[in-house]
């Protein structure tokens, strides 16, 4: 079935009560990674300053977890002060790294600190070195290594998020294959769908009325894009390969309609097969049942082993029925799979801001992933513009903008 938005269910998050809040301790990174953000200014956060960030957060946002960002987080150097700060103020810290310095012994120190979880950014143009030639598919060895590692520790969440370019994303399902393959070791796997702002002769950017160079913005770049991928086409392949995936939770852009700028979707089954998804119904439910009873909204399962109690909600939903009969006919034919346990695996889709032909920016609608900048939120993807101009930059494409008339 084509995806409808109207099929799916809008999550209730928004900027005052959204259970993520994203914090960059530092600006500093070790890779160079194709499409990054995030340009080095002004170094490593002092302690002080993280843990009024995080503050701001639980004030402002009712953050269920906060998303440790940089730059690279474990280069900085008061890392697990920080985590154990978020730790002991009741969110889950979620850290965002591109893992080159974890390995076993820090691995211990973060958990010790309080880390819940890990999201690990791996694909093929980070100019990993050892790891350049490699397409998305052969670097699941990295993600398996990671993954073997961070099992082996145990207790700790595990997504791994891969940007997506019109070169690779062919090998989305294969990726999606190899979670499905490490669902003891592996809660969800994340596609972004790769952007870039042209540098053309045509385009201005600027803030109010003032132009400003654009080439100071790390993804800003001189070779156009082939063309956008969007969220709806990599939704299409993964379905077209992995059918057992539904997605079941979106949020919209906040100017075009049909835009779907985060998709959601998890995936039920054992280590032997994924037998559905759960469907709109279920994540409605985990989502105003975590709300009613913690007073905050849910991203990140921390318990990805859910057992079959997931089941008991078949009746409300229609995806997840469909999922419990692929299950009772399994065991009918493999009854040693009773004993296998169930899990929840996710996938998520994020198309990140569109510029559309007048200069508007189709953003996130309820943007999930916004920082603290003096005093304010602000998309954490646009924050370059806030630290170099002052202020959300518009982006003038006047040839575009001719022909639209
Ligand atoms: S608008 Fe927010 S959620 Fe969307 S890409 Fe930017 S920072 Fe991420």
């Amino acid at each position: 079935m084509a995806l409808e938005k109207s099929n799916i269910y809008r999550l209730p998050w928004s900027k005052n009560d959204n259970p993520i809040g994203w914090l960059e301790v530092t600006d500093i990174c070790n890779l160079q990674c194709l499409g990054c953000y995030r340009r080095k200014i002004s170094g490593h956060k002092t302690l002080d300053q993280i843990k009024e960030e995080v503050l701001f957060l639980k004030r402002w946002r009712k953050v269920d977890n906060i998303s440790i960002a940089g730059g690279e987080p474990l280069m900085h150097p008061q890392i697990m002060d920080a985590i154990a700060f978020m730790a002991q103020n009741d969110v889950k810290p979620i850290m965002l790294t591109n893992a080159v310095k974890l390995d076993k012994p820090t691995l211990v120190e973060l958990k010790k600190a309080g880390l819940a979880g890990f999201t690990i950014h791996i694909d093929s143009n980070q100019g990993r070195p050892q790891w350049r030639d490699k397409n998305e598919a052969e670097t699941n060895e990295l993600r398996q290594h990671f993954a073997d590692m961070i099992h082996e520790i145990g207790g700790l969440y595990l997504v791994f998020n891969s940007t997506v370019y019109p070169s690779t994303e062919q090998y989305i399902p294969e990726m999606v294959r190899w979670a499905q393959r490490n669902v003891e070791r592996v809660n969800g796997m994340v596609f972004i769908c790769f952007r870039t702002a042209p540098l053309e002769e045509e385009v201005t950017y600027q803030v109010g009325d003032g132009l400003v160079d654009a080439r100071n913005l790390s993804y800003a770049s001189e070779t156009p894009m082939e063309r956008a991928i969007t969220s709806y086409e990599v939704h299409d392949l993964i379905k077209a390969n992995v059918p057992e995936f539904d997605a079941a939770g979106y949020l919209g852009g906040t100017w075009k309609i049909d835009s779907i700028k985060w998709l959601t979707g998890a995936m039920v089954g054992t280590k032997h097969r994924m037998y559905g998804s759960v469907g709109p119904k279920t994540m409605e439910l985990a989502q105003t049942g975590h709300h009613l009873f913690t007073g905050r909204y849910l991203a990140y399962l921390s318990k990805a082993r859910v057992g079959g109690k997931i089941f008991w909600l078949s009746p409300l939903d229609k995806t997840l029925r469909a999922a419990y009969k692929r299950y009772l006919g399994d065991i009918v034919r493999h009854p040693l799979r009773l004993f296998s346990p169930i899990y929840v695996q996710t996938v998520g889709i994020i198309q990140a801001p569109d510029i559309m032909a007048d200069g508007t920016a189709d953003m996130c609608d309820s943007c999930p992933d916004m920082t603290y900048w003096n005093g304010e939120l602000v998309n954490s993807c646009r924050m370059d513009e806030y630290r170099l101009f002052g202020g959300f930059v518009t982006v003038v494409d006047h040839a575009a903008a001719e022909v639209a008339k």
